[in-house]
């Protein structure tokens, strides 16, 4: 319905952009007209004796949109447009400035908009306050210094007295003493003119005065003739499904005052728009569009006598996502619903480091065919339609909701590393399927080293699928030291272990555990250590999008996709489509029979694990439980599905999720609402009896 209601508000954009753009290009041409008469109109008769040049003006090209890979709209032009005030043709003496900007003032009023403040006083002459919320952060506090400072007025001056102080300043009483204005537009202009006076208002800087204003007000404000008034059209962003994928989708803005060098070099205007983060950020180059140029011609005092297209703006290609919306919405759901329950029933339990701290993780779903990535849910995460008005919140909250876990969170792999070290030791000729090895509980081959299963006492006697099923430490501590660090390693690094997915998004590239990694920070590496990392422990650490891309390669027989989140191009009209072909990053060295047993391994342990046991879908899963600290375990589950030819692959990270298990649910209810299950994982629509 909502998406309906999208597309449709879609064609109307297109369908009447001739007509926006003609209404900005007369708007334009009809304000620097009034300009040049109201400036240079006494100067008419010296006008025709003088020569023309040209001036270029930089028309600003429409920036692509983002769409799922159902074309459900995502991130889609809308347009606004914003009251400002011009430096250079802003009155300068007092008398003149108060007098325009009242009559601005009345006419904002009249259509019933409010202009926007920066002074932090609250309340109307002479019941006026400090806005002490507005005072405490850090800009407020740096715009009342700076005014002060400039006005000569003491810190710590009192609100009545600092306001009675700006109405002299200011000129805005008469020479007897007597307010010149009524109170409301007096108090409209020192705010208006405090706002001038501490955000560096400057010819290349204009004071917005109003935003996104409608026509009504703009005609009016043109016809008014209030000098140094003039209109800006802007283009902002409206999202399609807000609060979904916005991790993935990203946000724009102004170019950061650290890039702008960097940006300028590549053509773009001060003031453009930019991708700042996600999708928006990695297809720029896409998104962009090129800008045009319209030429003016004018006189020696700047009327303009003609003006023509020297270059018509190009729009930015829109963006595919390999994304599936409705996906991605289920997938962060129940990540954010499991969260919340594993917190729960810690509490109602009352046992200490049982998952009562869990407030984080990434679930993604990743194509094992393609590389194509599904879904990228991180939580906490944010909503980009209401990002400004939340900013202040989401950058102070420790949580980090615009960290995006799922490419750039790192995290121990525990048990889930299992698998990587079953390819290397089938793949090695050390182990064979067969392979029996005697859990006695403590394993003993070094003297100085002696680490213990998880399950006292031991397993007994194990082939390599029950092993993977019992997830048994002893078994893979020999299985890894009969394998050795480096073999481990060499395969490790073909299933994309510690090495970047190619995926768009900054993503970490993660640490493989081995002597080449420790060597880097000046470390040894100890034979125990090869026992620590082939149970998935000692340095390995790995993003989620990692560990799902990892999985993929292993069960689809060993080909490693580039993680991408780019199905495609196209032109702004629609057409001239480009399809963003699967790469592939290498191949694994591992046989049919490996890849099997890799499977077969998670079959089992998905049979095997409370979580998952009674789930009806074919699939194989595969827990981890990793330590963090003394006290703290994440939660860690990889999974694949369906068995018989995995289509997707799916990680997911719970961090103080205390164990594995903890990380199924929202992992199964994911593979439920992609194969339309219901959640155990029956189909949905079974024929009646
Ligand atoms: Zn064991």
């Amino acid at each position: 319905m909502q998406n309906r209601e999208l597309q449709k508000k879609r064609r109307f954009n297109i369908r009447y952009i001739p007509l926006y753009v003609l209404y900005a290009a007369a708007c334009t041409f009809f304000l620097i007209k009034l300009v040049n008469v109201q400036i240079t109109g006494t100067d008419r008769y010296v006008k025709t004796m003088s020569m023309t040049h040209e001036r270029e003006v930089t028309v600003q090209s429409m920036r692509g949109e983002i769409y799922d890979r159902n074309g459900v709209p995502l991130a889609i032009n809308d347009y606004s447009q914003s009251l400002m005030l011009d430096y250079a043709s802003l009155p300068t003496s007092d008398k003149e400035l108060n007098g325009s900007l009242a009559s601005l003032v009345s006419v904002i009023k009249d259509f019933g908009y409010e202009t926007e403040t920066v002074m932090p006083v609250t309340g109307t002459y002479p019941h006026i306050e400090y806005d002490e919320e507005a005072l405490k952060t850090q800009t407020g506090k740096n715009r009342m210094y700076k005014f002060l400072t400039y006005h000569n007025i003491k810190t710590g001056v009192k609100c009545l007295d600092l306001y009675e102080e700006i109405l002299k300043e200011y000129a805005l009483l008469d020479e007897n003493g007597e307010h010149i204005y009524d109170t409301f537009t007096e108090d409209q202009i020192v705010r208006i003119r405090y706002g001038l006076d501490v955000t560096n208002f400057a010819p290349d800087n204009p004071y917005r005065l109003v935003s996104d204003i409608d026509l009504k007000l703009a005609t009016a404000v043109l016809e008014s003739g209030s000098k140094g008034a003039y209109l800006k059209k802007e283009y902002t962003r409206t999202y399609g499904v807000p609060g979904v994928g916005s991790n993935v989708i990203g946000r724009i803005g102004k170019i950061p005052a650290d890039k702008m060098d960097e940006y300028l070099a590549k053509g773009y205007a001060y003031d453009a728009v930019i991708g700042l983060d996600g999708a928006e950020a990695a297809f720029e180059e896409y998104l962009r569009g090129e800008n045009g140029i319209t030429v003016y011609v004018e006189d020696d005092y700047g009327n303009i006598l003609d003006s023509y297209v020297k270059k018509e703006p190009v729009p930015g290609k829109n963006v595919y996502l390999t994304i599936d919306i409705e996906l991605q919405a289920a997938a962060e759901k129940a990540l954010e619903k499991q969260i919340k329950s594993i917190v729960a029933e810690a509490r109602a339990l009352g046992v200490e480091n049982s998952g009562e701290k869990a407030d984080s993780g990434a679930l993604t779903v990743f194509s094992a065919k393609t590389g194509q990535v599904l879904a990228l849910a991180s939580y906490p995460t944010y909503d980009l339609s209401t990002f400004s008005e939340d900013y202040g919140s989401l950058a102070s909250n420790p949580a980090k909701p615009l960290f995006d876990r799922a490419v750039s969170g790192t995290y121990q792999p525990g048990s889930t590393f299992k698998l990587a070290t079953t390819v290397a030791g089938l793949m090695s000729r050390t182990i064979t399927e067969f392979t029996r090895i005697n859990d006695t509980g403590k394993y003993t081959y070094y003297k100085d080293y002696q680490p213990s299963c998880w399950r006292r006492g031991g397993h007994g006697e194990l082939e390599l699928i029950d092993a993977i099923g019992a997830s048994c430490n002893y078994y893979f501590y020999e299985t890894g030291r009969l394998t050795g660090i480096e073999t481990l390693n060499k395969y490790c690094r073909q299933l994309g272990l510690g090495e970047y997915t190619g995926i768009e998004l900054p993503e970490s590239k993660g640490i493989l555990a081995g002597p080449e990694y420790k060597e880097t920070i000046g470390q040894r590496w100890n034979p125990g250590d090869t026992l620590q990392a082939a149970i998935g422990q000692s340095d390995n650490s790995f993003t989620p999008i990692q560990l799902s891309s990892y999985i993929a390669a292993a069960v689809n027989g060993g080909t490693r996709y580039k993680a991408t989140i780019l199905l495609k191009t196209c032109t702004y009209s629609g057409s001239d489509e480009q399809k963003n072909a699967p790469q592939i990053l290498g191949e694994v060295e591992i046989d049919e029979n490996t890849a099997d047993c890799v499977k077969r391994g998670m079959k089992r342990s998905k049979e095997l694990t409370s979580s998952t046991k009674y789930y009806k879908f074919p699939i194989g899963t595969k827990t981890g439980t990793a330590q963090t600290s003394q006290t703290n375990n994440n939660a860690v589950l990889v999974a694949f599905a369906p068995y018989d030819d995995p289509e997707i692959t799916l990680s997911c990270v719970i961090e103080n999720g205390a164990s594995g298990v903890n990380a199924a649910a929202p992992v199964l209810d994911t593979i439920s609402f992609y194969f339309g299950l219901d959640r155990d994982g029956n189909a949905l629509n079974t024929a009646e009896d």
